[in-house]
């Protein structure tokens, strides 16, 4: 029908402009490159932050949602670490947009009750005992965040980590560069001749990224219009959104779901990533997954075999450009440090350290940057370190390797 033709065509014209070819990738990876150069200039010189990572300097992104408290038993070079364990605790929204204050007191709040439950055999009473003394007169020795504790981690395991790179509910990519390519930095060279840079990779943009009317729309009506555009059409934050634009425009154009739209799915942000993820990934002959989540989500009671392909394939569409163009910002970091391809003879090895929910659990987001680095790439680069909450602890430990120590510089 005519209908079912507009629809298609809105999708085909979506498609379209999602589009990543090789040849783009490659120019959004330049483009990374120049960014990358131009933040590490001078402040301010680039959307790219390329914050070097003096650990008391470290902001708190907008995006975490949850923090980590971890106990751990540090047993010296040989045993590292002997015993740990962790709680997650999730940010409330209200607490996200709010003051500080309010946020650090939440946490404290937190680890207060974290330090107040069981202590290992090992340590007896007598730490609790000692700690009630004290009042929980503990100290913050440092605040990282979740990126470079990924690097630092990766390289723990691996000397080979290079760069780590979150894809969670936002954005973010970290990684090792050469104290003396970071004309920006003033202060006196670091033993190691290296320094982590927070690139805050969120924020790059380029005329280059495939930007659809739905991403722009998506934008001037967030919370934070013209900022975060990288991470706008990768993140898991914004992924389902995007798909939800798109079904809205099929469902008031082409009515994709009947005359009346249905009033849910003009709702910003009611269709999650997980939702989307798990549409998307459905291998039931009749996709009966989809034809659930657009019910208990969308009120949408009646789906065709039909439509239902039209969205999983809509799915496909937006998390391949985002999965692509995170293949992409890393092939920058790649370029930026001469990585990128085998220079004569020389068996260097570059592994990216990879963490984030979206990574983790979106496994057609994973295997299609996987895929990429596999077949289109001259060497394997992506090699996926999923770090697991356990490893962060022991990033710990490894806090030494990346934080300066005054009398050294
Ligand atoms: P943070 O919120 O700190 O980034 P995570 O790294 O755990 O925390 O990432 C959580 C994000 O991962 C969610 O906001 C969601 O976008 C994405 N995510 C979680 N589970 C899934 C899933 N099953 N499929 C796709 N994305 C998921």
């Amino acid at each position: 029908s005519g209908r079912w033709a507009k629809a298609m065509a809105i999708l085909r014209e979506f498609e379209d402009k999602c589009g990543t070819p090789i040849g783009k990738l490659h120019q959004v990876a330049d483009a990374m490159t120049v960014e990358m150069h131009a933040g590490l200039a001078s402040e301010g010189g680039s959307k790219l932050k390329m914050l070097i990572s003096y650990v008391d300097n470290l902001p708190i992104g907008p995006w975490g949602t949850n923090f980590r408290v971890l106990r751990v038993l540090l047993g010296g070079k040989e045993d590292r670490v002997v015993k740990q364990e962790f709680e997650e605790v999730s940010i409330p929204p209200y607490l996200m947009t709010g003051s500080s204050d309010a946020l650090f007191d939440y946490i404290a709040e937190a680890l207060a009750k974290f330090v107040a439950t069981e202590v290992w055999a090992r340590c007896g009473g007598e730490l609790t005992k000692a700690m009630e003394r004290v009042g929980l007169d503990m100290r913050v020795a440092a605040l990282v965040n979740d990126t470079i504790g990924t690097l630092a981690g990766g390289r723990y395991y691996n000397q080979d980590v290079i760069a780590a790179v979150i894809l969670g509910t936002g954005t973010n990519a970290a990684y090792v560069e050469r104290a003396q390519a970071i004309p920006k930095w003033h202060g006196l060279l670091p033993r190691s001749g290296e320094m982590v840079i927070n690139m805050e990779w969120g924020n790059f943009r380029s005329s280059h990224l495939p930007l659809t009317e739905y991403d722009q729309a998506l934008d001037v009506e967030s919370l934070n219009p013209g900022e975060q555009i990288f991470e706008k059409i990768i993140s898991g934050m914004y992924l389902g959104e995007i798909v939800r634009r798109v079904l809205l425009k099929m469902a008031q154009e082409a009515a994709f779901f009947g005359v009346d739209v249905p009033p849910k799915l003009e709702i910003p942000f009611i269709l999650r990533t997980p939702h989307m993820s798990a549409m998307h990934h459905d291998t039931s002959s009749d996709l009966r997954v989809v034809g659930s989540k657009l019910k208990d989500i969308l009120e949408v009671p009646n789906t065709s075999l039909k439509m239902r392909k039209a969205i999983v394939e809509l799915c496909d569409i937006v998390a391949t450009r985002g999965a692509r163009l995170s293949a992409a910002g890393i092939l920058g970091i790649l370029k930026k440090l001469g990585r990128d391809t085998v220079r004569d003879g020389e068996k260097q090895k570059s592994v990216i350290a990879l963490d984030g929910g979206l990574f983790e659990h979106y496994t057609k987001f994973r295997t299609s940057m996987e895929a990429l680095s596999r077949s289109c790439w001259e060497r394997k680069f992506l090699k996926a370190l999923s770090l697991s909450t356990q490893m962060m602890a022991r990033a710990l430990e490894q806090l030494s390797w990346q934080l300066p120590t005054p009398n050294t510089w």
